[in-house]
């Protein structure tokens, strides 16, 4: 792939042990700015997946990864996270081209892959169990050891597949597990990309292999009986069928789904700060982020102000091809996509909440909407309940935070929610109050170091941090008697 020319051969292959594989069956790759087929990729189904688990399986064990040394396998991912730097112009654009989101954002999907790399390769030489004499001491011993789960499924989505694919895959290797990946079949070139970097920095083959399809392709990773466990992050109702499917060998989940999040802006917030942030958090990659702060509360005594700031924002966000570096905002992701943010906002109206910009696809070739601001909404309308993942906002002006917390609670996600004011008493109480797995306050910003996941149907466990890593480990306990 030449980020420069932007062309991609012929058929986007699958990476299955030492073969790159194209089958009989393939899937367009659209530029969201046109619509227009860039790419054409393979696209395998329950056979091909058949054949990854195998080759994911033989390298298990064979123990040709996780048999390494740590310090080796460390080098490894290290080596990954400095040649995705080095590709990162190469990364960014591909992800331009596949997703439409601005060049800040695609060079930021490939600064942050790197960075997670690099935090994982720290992380195998911290994995051990500990010990305990506590069982008749001096006669019995016991200690357990952190094993890698085994072969893994890693399902990413389109919205940010190049950090979902490095989010999995790093702390997969990192455990020592042997991976199946499958990336979304919207944004499948950066995962391809990235897996041909792995190969080159010394994962061996069959270690980590990419299948490239859809639902039949996910679904036969998720019933496969020798995947014990997978990593999917996506939308609740691809969830539910992946449950299913883990049960026939109570497979482990994590689960990264979508969410409703709130974003409050307190009557002693710092506004300057604030409004311009809600326009990112809320506008980031056209809406098409599961933490945007798609609710927003503002203290009623600066509500105007707030709206009045939010709607200039809006106003100058320039939207467009993102070939361009001024523009801010690409398109939605697909037809279908704009579809349902259409049919969404149109129920908004229907149901009597106030337009009070945007609220329409844009008349030109690809799939764009306007960015979008609803005021005069209330709990129970459709645009206040379900994720639209699209650039809309509702507004809604609050009189009291503790009053308002059970409206800003009544929602079944639970992934983000954030909050801006001076008073560090407020601040906390939110913190501890909000059901959500990640709180942001004042614009903080969480890291590698802390986990990332979702209370209610925003997920199942978490990604990032020890727990992170935990999620890809078994721990076994052995017990050596001693005596005589
Ligand atoms: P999706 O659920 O449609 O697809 C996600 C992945 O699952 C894709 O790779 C898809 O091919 C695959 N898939 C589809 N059907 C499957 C099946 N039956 N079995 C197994 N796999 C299957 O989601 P999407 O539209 O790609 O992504 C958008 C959703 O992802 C939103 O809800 C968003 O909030 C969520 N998301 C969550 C996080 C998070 O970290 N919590 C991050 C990004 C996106």
């Amino acid at each position: 792939m030449d980020a420069q020319t932007s062309t991609f051969p012929e058929t986007i292959a699958m990476r299955i042990g030492e073969d790159q594989v194209v089958t009989d069956r393939t899937s367009p790759v659209r530029d969201p700015a046109t619509g227009e087929t860039i790419a054409t990729a393979a696209y395998g189904g329950a056979e091909e997946v058949e054949r990854a688990v195998a080759a994911a399986r033989a390298s298990f064990d064979s123990r040709v990864w996780r048999g390494r040394t740590a310090d080796e396998k460390s080098r490894i991912l290290w080596r990954v996270a400095e040649l995705i730097d080095a590709n990162a112009a190469e990364f960014a654009e591909i992800e331009r081209r596949t997703l439409g989101a601005n060049r800040m954002f695609c060079a930021y999907q490939a600064s942050n892959a790197a960075e997670c790399f690099r935090y994982h390769a720290g992380w195998i030489s911290k994995i051990h169990g500990r010990t305990s004499d506590v069982a008749n001491p001096g006669a019995n011993f016991a200690f357990t050891r952190r094993e890698p789960v085994g072969v893994v499924g890693l399902i990413t989505p389109w919205n940010f597949g190049l950090m979902a694919a490095a989010w999995k895959i790093a702390p997969a290797l990192a455990a020592g597990c042997s991976a199946v990946v499958k990336p979304a079949l919207e944004t499948p070139l950066s995962t391809v990309r990235l897996g041909a970097l792995l190969a080159e920095a010394g994962v061996p083959a069959g270690v980590v292999n990419i299948v490239l399809g859809g639902a039949e392709a996910g679904a036969a990773i998720a019933g496969h009986r020798l995947v014990r466990k997978v990593s999917f992050t996506g939308s609740g109702a691809t969830a539910k069928h992946i449950i299913a499917a883990a049960a026939s060998n109570l497979k482990r989940l994590t689960l990264e789904l979508g969410g409703k999040s709130p974003y409050v802006i307190c009557e002693d917030a710092d506004l300057a700060r604030a409004i311009p942030a809600a326009a990112s958090v809320m506008f980031v990659n056209s809406g098409q982020a599961c933490v945007a702060g798609s609710r927003l509360f503002v203290h009623r005594s600066i509500y105007d102000r707030v709206i009045e700031g939010i709607e200039q924002v809006i106003a100058n966000i320039k939207i467009g091809e993102t070939s361009d570096p001024s523009v801010m905002m690409g398109p939605l992701i697909s037809q279908a996509q704009r579809a349902r943010v259409t049919e969404l906002v149109d129920s908004g109206v229907a149901e009597g909440a106030r337009l009070v910009f945007g609220g329409a696809p844009l008349d030109r070739p690809g799939f764009f909407f306007a960015p979008t601001l609803f005021t005069d909404v209330t709990p129970s309308m459709r645009v206040m309940r379900e994720e639209i993942f699209g650039p809309v906002v509702c507004a809604t002006p609050y009189d009291d935070l503790d009053a308002l917390m059970p409206e800003l609670n009544d929602t079944e996600y639970g992934l983000a929610a954030y909050v801006w004011t001076r008073d560090l008493t407020r601040a906390h109480r939110f913190a501890a109050n909000v059901e959500a797995g990640t709180v942001l306050v004042n614009g903080g910003r969480a890291d590698f170091s802390v986990p990332f996941g979702g209370f209610k149907q925003s997920g199942w466990g978490q990604e990032h941090g020890q727990e992170g890593i935990d999620s890809y480990l078994e721990t076994k306990t052995v017990a050596l008697g001693l005596a005589g």
